[in-house]
């Protein structure tokens, strides 16, 4: 064992504190690695709070994360000492289903482990993630980075919102002649943007915020669309082959469903703490619209999306926080504030 310090709610009102705790000593299998930077998802702060009411508390977030390899166990062989590496939203699975055969171990039949909130494999025992100073992880869940270092920061971020927009572009075979939309310019919206774009789509960006118009247009959306404006959704009626929706927030579907093309497909991506009010069936039947979920992607993928993004110059924009910043960061991004990562530097955790 070996005692880490992290960053820890205790309960979903208290703010984020400091908290030590202990690693298991890496195994044949393992790879230990210092956490250098951690991006902060929507996903951290509703677990923190308990909005998904599966909380264990007390509950260390974080699942974009990037580090350096400190050891690695007598069996590791993709890993040395000194690699950078990143760690998604998993750490296991049962490795012996179907889903994970085909290298989706994000729907493990027997459940996938999450970096934070477990249950471990054979203990049940909760996990702790990446808002800490260092982590120990079987090798076939860790992901080599090829990005320069000095991207390491804003690479975090593709850990989770990369891989979540990315699975279910490549799903749909979203490319080139394709009008897809992305709802939400958030950490994952302004990924979909840049990959979809990547990958020759011709993209446009929903927001409920004028304001970010711009920055879309810089990250490689072709038109942006203000989605409390009646008119200018109007233009798009019927018009796109796929869209992203990422919104962490219950909103009407309907409005976007009305703009899906025949045979168009809405995948939902944003998991709101109470539900979206539901979607009339005629959206559906009158123009065999699919509505869709996705969950992450496998880590096989995972590994694709790294290097894809690595090929293509892509990495996330963010702002670099101190871990004692986190509950300023939630707030800003309960206010859609966020420009549009916040990714903490875990150096500043000694000092927090
Ligand atoms: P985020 O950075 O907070 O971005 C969400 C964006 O949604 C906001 O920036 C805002 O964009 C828009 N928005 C917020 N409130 C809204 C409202 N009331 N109506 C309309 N739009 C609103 O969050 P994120 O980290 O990207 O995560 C988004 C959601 O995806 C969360 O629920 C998260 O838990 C979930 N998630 C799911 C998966 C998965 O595997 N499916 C993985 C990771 C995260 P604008 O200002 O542009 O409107
Ligand atoms: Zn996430």
């Amino acid at each position: 064992m070996t005692q880490a310090n992290g960053y820890a709610a205790t309960s979903p009102s208290a703010r984020l504190a400091p908290f030590s705790f202990d690693r298991r000593t890496p195994g044949q299998l393992d790879v230990a690695l210092d956490v250098l930077y951690c991006g902060v998802c929507h996903s951290d702060l509703h677990t923190a709070r308990n909005e998904w009411q599966n909380t264990v508390y007390p509950s260390v977030p974080g699942h974009e994360i990037v580090g350096r390899v400190t050891a690695v166990g007598d069996l590791v062989s993709k890993f040395k000492v000194g690699d950078l590496v990143g760690v998604g939203c998993m750490v296991d699975s049962c490795q012996h289903c179907a889903p994970c055969a085909d290298g989706l171990e994000q729907y493990c039949e027997n459940g996938f482990t999450g970096t934070y909130n477990g249950p471990e494999q054979g203990t049940g025992a909760n996990t702790y993630g990446g808002y800490s100073s260092h982590m120990v992880v079987r090798e076939s869940f860790v992901l080599g980075i090829s990005h320069a270092e000095a991207d390491l920061a804003a690479v975090a971020p593709l850990l989770c919102a990369g891989i979540t927009t990315y699975s279910p572009l490549r799903q749909w075979k979203v490319g080139p002649g394709h009008k897809v939309g992305i709802v939400g310019l958030g950490g994952l919206g302004h990924m979909g943007v840049k990959i979809a774009a990547a990958m020759g789509a011709h993209v446009v960006l929903f927001t409920t915020s004028a304001n970010k118009r711009e920055d879309a247009l810089r990250l490689g959306a072709r038109e942006v669309v203000v989605s409390r404006n009646a008119d200018e959704m109007a233009a798009h009626a019927a018009s796109f082959d796929f869209i992203l929706n990422t919104v962490a927030a219950p909103h009407n579907l309907d409005a976007f469903l009305a703009l899906l093309k025949l045979d168009g497909t809405m995948t939902l991506l944003g998991a709101p703490a109470s539900p979206h009010p539901s979607p009339s069936v005629f959206s559906l039947i009158m123009k065999r619209r699919r509505l869709a979920g996705s969950l992450i992607g496998g880590i096989k993928e995972t590994q694709e999306m790294l290097d894809f993004c690595a090929q293509h110059g892509i990495v996330s924009d963010i702002e670099t926080i101190r871990m004692d910043e986190i509950e300023t960061a939630y707030e800003r991004m309960l206010k859609s504030d966020v420009k549009y990562r916040f990714v903490v530097d875990m150096a500043t955790l000694k000092a927090a």
